[in-house]
């Protein structure tokens, strides 16, 4: 496979395209060692490019166009993951995996026992980082959105407002799992997963008074990031 870089919105002229992305071109000198006429993939969100190198400096590139494609549409169902935002790098950790699943929202949030409780500038940045990089190497076509942090009962009333099926992934409910629930005929799914400590009983009634469907992922527990991503493979590749 080509080496794929993400640009946000690319400037055509003459059939080519200028790259001043710095990370985009490190990777093409330093890391790719690309020479003229070497072949890369450019996709943003209207297209895909395939272009051969023609210039390269230590502040830009210039590109020439080989062949465009229209972006292609993303898989029929769109998973949103409300996510409690976890200890150590295991936020990051569902970010990277759930993005090479298919994803497409991420919304982190703050429950009654989340522990870390802000997301500060360099690890927003990160966050982001890690969204593009993932899209770029599972040759994905769309970054997925990442959305601002919440409270809990916010996430649920914003979940609420939006169309598609509604699942809380509950430890607590013994007798129906996310198989068995999982309405086939639906094109959104948005799924809350807890933190560490799990949803708090007040939550999880919440959620079923708004009429979330409270799901099982087996017997055993899982930790968020095993559970997080357990879901989001039930969802996004069983159909
Ligand atoms: N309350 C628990 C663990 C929470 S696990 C305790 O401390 O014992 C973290 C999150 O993963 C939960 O909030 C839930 O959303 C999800 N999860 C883990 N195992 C699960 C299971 N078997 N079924 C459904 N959800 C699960």
């Amino acid at each position: 496979m080509l080496p794929r870089f993400y640009l946000p919105q690319v400037n055509i002229t003459n059939d080519q395209i200028i790259i001043s992305d710095k990370e985009i071109i490190d990777q093409l000198t330093k890391v790719l060692r690309l020479k003229t006429n070497d072949l890369f993939i450019i996709f943003a969100p209207q297209a895909e490019y395939q272009l051969a190198l023609k210039e390269i400096g230590d502040k830009t590139a210039i590109a020439t166009i080989i062949e465009t494609q229209p972006a292609m549409r993303e898989p029929g169902q769109k998973l949103t993951l409300y996510q409690s935002l976890l200890k150590k790098d295991n936020f990051e950790w569902i970010l990277q995996k759930g993005t090479e699943l298919g994803i497409s929202c991420f919304v982190p949030m703050i429950t009654n026992h989340t522990i870390v409780r802000e997301i500060s500038e360099n690890k927003l940045k990160r966050y982001h980082k890690i969204l593009t990089e993932a899209t770029e190497q599972c040759g994905g076509r769309q970054v997925p959105e990442l959305k601002n942090l919440l409270p809990f009962n916010q996430a649920i009333a914003a979940a609420a407002q939006q169309p598609g099926q509604k699942l809380i992934a509950w430890e607590g409910q013994t007798d129906s799992t996310l198989e068995e629930k999982l309405d086939p005929n639906v094109q959104y799914y948005h799924i809350f997963i807890g933190p560490e400590g799990g949803f708090s009983p007040q939550e999880v009634e919440l959620a079923k008074h708004d009429n979330f469907t409270p799901v099982s992922l087996g017997n055993r527990i899982l930790r968020a990031e095993t559970a997080a991503i357990a879901a989001a493979s039930l969802i996004l590749l069983s159909q």
